[in-house]
């Protein structure tokens, strides 16, 4: 089965990633799933949302403090790494994610198309300003901070510039993954339920435009119905092991 995934993409002319939270378990960066009760015994569905931001803009940024300050914590894992080599051999054309914890970007990944934002940028709930805080150096200061972060512009509070449940994606990166996947004769999908939409219609996409769906994952998904390899495993064990075997081959 590995051997088979490997020779698909070492002949691929426009293979790419999607990727998803199973993908950045191993960095310790846990799953929604795997959540329960991991943050004052709230749900994350009952913290990422509009409504919870609207109610409790506080509440909502402690959770967001706490996982930022989490995510600081976390290294991209082998899967990550072997990922961004792959790019790097000219294999894999991009990796979209519905990720905001920026580990492929730490790991060399270049063509990175965010679904769901990003965790260390912030975005005003009145304007247009935007800020990357990691960029900025700014993100210990923020996140050791307990006021509510005001818009430097306007003054309206700031809001992670996230995908919270129930919102819309940007279309900008909606429309480049779809364009993508509409190009990719293979994807390799790693960590993902796929019950998340519209992300999940990536690999549908690839495969009704004739590519071939390879995926990675411990369990089960939405996506195994379309998948031509099934490798049934943790990303972090199975990707290193796709990537020396393309290079063998290639
Ligand atoms: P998800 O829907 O992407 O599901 C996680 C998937 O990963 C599951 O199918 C699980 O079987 C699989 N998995 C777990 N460990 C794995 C491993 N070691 N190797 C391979 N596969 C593994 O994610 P979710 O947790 O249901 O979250 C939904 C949304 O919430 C995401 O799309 C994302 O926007 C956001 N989220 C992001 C992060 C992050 O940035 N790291 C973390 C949690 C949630
Ligand atoms: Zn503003």
């Amino acid at each position: 089965m590995l051997s088979h995934a490997a020779k698909i993409l070492a002949r691929s002319r426009f293979a790419i990633a999607f990727t998803g939270a199973g993908i950045s378990a191993e960095s310790g960066v846990p799953t929604f799933r795997g959540f329960n009760g991991l943050w004052k015994r709230y749900r994350p569905e009952e913290l990422a949302t509009p409504e919870a931001f609207q109610m409790n803009p506080n509440l909502v940024w402690e959770f967001y403090r706490w996982r930022m300050k989490k995510i600081l914590e976390a290294k991209p894992n082998p899967a990550h790494y072997s990922l961004a080599e792959l790019e790097r051999l000219g294999i894999i054309k991009a990796v979209i994610t519905q990720n905001v914890d920026d580990l492929h970007r730490e790991a060399g990944t270049r063509n990175l198309v965010e679904l769901h934002g990003n965790i260390f940028r912030v975005k005003c709930t009145s304007c247009d300003y935007r800020e990357n805080l990691k960029e900025g150096g700014r993100v210990n200061e923020f996140v050791e901070s307990r006021e509510l972060p005001k818009c430097p512009r306007c003054g309206s509070p700031l809001r992670p510039d996230v995908v919270w449940f129930g919102e819309t994606l940007p279309k900008d990166a909606l429309e480049k993954a779809f364009n993508l996947a509409e190009r990719a004769d293979v994807v390799l999908v790693i960590g993902t339920s796929g019950v998340v939409y519209p992300a999940a219609y990536i690999p549908y996409i690839v495969k009704e435009h004739g590519g071939r769906v390879i995926e990675v994952n411990v369990e089960r998904s939405g996506i195994t119905p379309i998948a031509d390899v099934f490798l049934r495993g943790k990303a972090g064990e199975i990707l290193p092991k796709i990537l020396e075997l393309v290079r063998e081959l290639r």
